[in-house]
């Protein structure tokens, strides 16, 4: 059993190619098949240095890896379609001696005519009407055209089930142009059939022309692969597609913000596709059991940034309760404020270990961690104007945080139990609210919107930074 993932090069991975690589790749493994990677890149005008690369490391970044395909080889090598002239050649010569395709050399220029007239009379342009009398010998250079056989048509596909075209939309497609490549219709079914896929899983946009590829298969005499229309995915409003101006980045643009691998994964895989349950977090060995083609939703699935902002906290959470904080540190290489290089290690790891239950990417490490890295910037407003604080005057602040010093520096085992007590004590001595005295402190220590318990972040701050930046906020608010 074979599937195949057949994107063009262009240079930019958007949502939508990815999710039509995730649903052929969960198949082959679930049936133990074969997942085929081609790169569909005979376009030369769109295409880009480097597109090939990135594909590649796209894939290999989620977890899916191809059996057959660019780097790795397999028996229809190469996977390239630009290497595989000869091949569509070889095919394009037995469509000719079947008397099913003639060579066009009928210019731009007439071929516009052709639709101008068929505008004028309001009849539909279909340029088999118009098909060379005396076609030449078919040699580089010149087109070669199909023969359509124009006739009511049925097929079966496996998301949008029974469909029938008829005559008036088979036509006369080109097969190879003129520099000699082939165009995608006639391409793609001569690399399935050569490959031997079994299902042909794309985009719905490519269902109106099936009954050209049924035209196709036919007049080879091959078996129809087993068809897949995978649904639109549709802009967060609205009713259209998704498009770049929708707000939806790409792929490698997600990556670099800290998206993990594990939850485009998994939004993605869910986008347009259910097990029938409520579960929402899936990983990948649990996507390749539970998937179904039959569940694929045959209407457009929005697209929802938010959702995949929660999927990947989601997972965040999952991967440090599971695997430990030292799986998910090996992920954030790159997301730490700049700052943080002059740390170690070890200390990283406990910043992270009491923040990452609040990130949603892991770029947030940038934004949310500067204080530990760096003596913040004093903001007194901050402090004056809080919520729980406004009520105090700067002497009362002030007075407040010097008798939150004197305690803590009578600590001698600064951890996390001894800080609590610490803590605790001082709200009875104080006879603050909490909320009162531990945004003082807070504040005092951070002049961040918000951080992490502050027993926790005093110990991962150490004794002496901690008492250093509470008298630091003490002197300003003296000062003012
Ligand atoms: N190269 C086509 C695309 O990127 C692939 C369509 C297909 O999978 O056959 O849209």
């Amino acid at each position: 059993m074979k599937t195949r993932f057949a994107p063009s090069p262009t240079g930019y991975i958007h949502i939508g190619n990815v999710r039509s690589a995730i649903y052929p790749y969960l198949l082959a493994r679930q049936q133990n098949g074969t997942f085929i990677l081609r790169i569909e890149d005979t376009d030369q005008a769109r295409y880009v240095e480097g597109a090939t690369e990135l594909i590649e490391e796209t894939l290999e970044w989620l977890g899916m890896n191809w059996d057959e395909g660019p780097i790795v080889g397999g028996p229809a090598s190469p996977y390239f379609q630009s290497e595989r002239a000869e091949i569509y050649h070889a095919w394009g010569q037995k469509l000719i001696d079947m008397g099913r395709a003639y060579a066009d050399p009928t210019n731009a220029e007439t071929i516009q005519k052709y639709r101008d007239e068929c505008n004028a009379k309001k009849i539909p342009y279909l340029y088999r009407n118009f098909r060379p009398e005396n076609p030449p010998e078919w040699k580089p250079g010149i087109p070669l055209r199909f023969k359509a056989d124009p006739k009511p048509r049925t097929w079966h596909d496996e998301v949008m089930g029974d469909m029938s075209a008829g005559p008036e939309v088979q036509d006369d497609i080109v097969l190879i142009k003129a520099d000699g490549l082939p165009t995608y219709n006639f391409a793609h079914i001569v690399d399935d059939a050569e490959m031997g896929v079994d299902y042909v899983m794309r985009g719905v946009e490519y269902l109106s022309s099936t009954p050209n590829y049924l035209a196709l298969y036919e007049a080879f005499g091959l078996k129809i692969p087993k068809l897949v229309s995978l649904p639109h995915i549709l802009a967060p409003t609205g009713n259209k597609k998704l498009g770049k101006r929708d707000g939806a980045k790409s792929v490698t643009e997600y990556r670099k913000d800290g998206i993990l691998a594990e939850a485009m994964l998994n939004y993605l895989a869910c986008l347009g596709w259910n097990d029938g349950t409520e579960q929402e977090i899936y990983t990948k060995d649990e996507l390749i059991e539970r998937f179904s083609l039959p569940r694929i939703q045959n209407s457009g699935a929005r697209y929802d940034e938010t959702k995949l902002f929660w999927m990947n906290g989601q997972w965040i959470r999952k991967i440090a309760d599971e695997q430990g904080i030292e799986a998910l540190y090996a992920r954030t290489d790159g997301f730490w404020p700049e700052n943080a290089d002059a740390y170690d290690d070890n200390y990283k790891k406990r910043v992270l270990g009491i923040i990452y239950d609040r990130l949603k990417v892991l770029a947030d490490l940038r934004d949310m961690t500067g204080y530990f890295f760096t003596d913040p910037e004093i903001d007194l407003k901050m402090l004056t104007e809080n919520k729980f604080l406004k009520k105090l005057s700067e002497e009362e602040l002030s007075e407040l945080l010097q008798v939150s010093v004197r305690k803590l520096e009578a600590i001698n085992d600064w951890n996390t139990d001894t800080l609590q007590a610490a803590l605790n004590e001082l709200l009875e001595e104080t006879g603050k609210k909490p909320a009162e005295l531990f945004s003082a402190i807070r504040l005092a220590l951070s002049f961040a919107p918000f951080s992490p318990a502050l027993h926790l972040t005093m110990e991962v701050l150490g004794k002496d930074t901690s008492l250093a930046r509470i008298n630091r906020a003490v002197n300003a608010l003296e000062n003012d």
